[in-house]
């Protein structure tokens, strides 16, 4: 692999990139003061870029690597595993398998975290779960290995819809109690899609504004003193969350907080 090192970040040579991009560049990475500009051959470099360095490096699988370092994540009574570490479960916990791939949701962000959390502590028995934004299905997934007697995750990305059912399946998710659809909520929700609304709980991890945006939905979707589960939150931008969901009526609001990373609860 050959990598030439370009000393700087990607802020202090932004006028640079372009050079190595049109020198041949087939990617560009930035890692502790240097920018590795990755090519397929050497090539003479314009003057502006001239004072870095070619390597010649070991090929490094970092498909592997990655999946090498991958630990099981415990979030409540659930623990969350790639498959192949599934025997590394602790008695007692739910195990939830979750094949790291394309969507969003192997249980290794703090707002997949504290979700997963905040279902583990409701009592799920008998309910219906709303999870938008699915990505994975991780969430719904978590639900019905938590008891729930349905759930119907939708997003907007249709590649997600594939890989959440297959993760479902991979965690032996009985037929019709994990669900999932391409949509979202307002009109485009699945028209004839099971389990039914209103649900019982609703779980959303997206971003603070879509959740302004939504809120007067996740109100129609739930039933009254429903929970309401949000994440995907930066606490700099907990007060439009809390302010939308002051105006659509919701009560009980709670927040816990990971990093720069919120979680907010509330009841319908
Ligand atoms: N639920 C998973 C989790 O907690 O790890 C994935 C969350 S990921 C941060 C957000 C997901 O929401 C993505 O899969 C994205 O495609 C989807 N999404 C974004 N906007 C949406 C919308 N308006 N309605 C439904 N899904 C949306």
């Amino acid at each position: 692999m050959l990598v030439y090192h370009l000393p700087g970040t990607f802020d202090t040579r932004e006028a640079h990139l372009d050079l190595l991009w049109e020198a041949g560049a087939t990617g560009l990475e930035e890692r502790a003061g240097l920018i590795r500009a990755y090519f397929d051959d050497r090539t003479v470099l314009p003057a502006p870029v001239q004072d870095g360095e070619w390597r010649q490096e070991a090929d490094q699988d970092w498909l592997a690597e990655f999946k090498a370092n991958l630990r099981p994540v415990t979030a409540g009574r659930v623990t969350i595993v790639p498959p192949w570490l599934s025997a590394e479960v602790p008695a007692g916990q739910v195990p939830l398998i979750i094949e790291p791939g394309m969507a969003f949701g192997t249980g290794h962000h703090a707002t997949t975290r504290m979700a997963v959390e905040a279902l583990s502590s409701l009592e799920l028995h008998g309910r219906t779960v709303l999870d938008v934004g699915t990505g994975s299905g991780v969430l719904a997934i978590a639900a019905a290995l938590l008891g729930a007697d349905a759930a119907l995750g939708v997003d907007i990305d249709p590649l997600t819809v594939p890989i959440a059912r297959e993760n479902a399946e991979i965690n032996g998710v009985p037929h019709g109690r994990a669900v999932f659809e391409e949509g979202t909520l307002g009109s485009d929700l699945p028209e004839h899609h099971t389990p039914d609304g209103p649900f019982d709980v609703l779980v959303a991890n997206l971003y603070a504004e879509l959740h302004d945006l939504l809120a007067g939905e996740y109100a129609a979707h739930l039933i009254p003193g429903g929970p309401l589960v949000l994440t995907g939150i930066l606490t700099s931008k907990l007060p439009l969350v809390h302010a939308a969901l002051e105006r659509e009526g919701f009560t009980d609001v709670h927040v816990r907080q990971d990093g720069e990373w919120a979680l907010v609860t509330a009841l319908a």
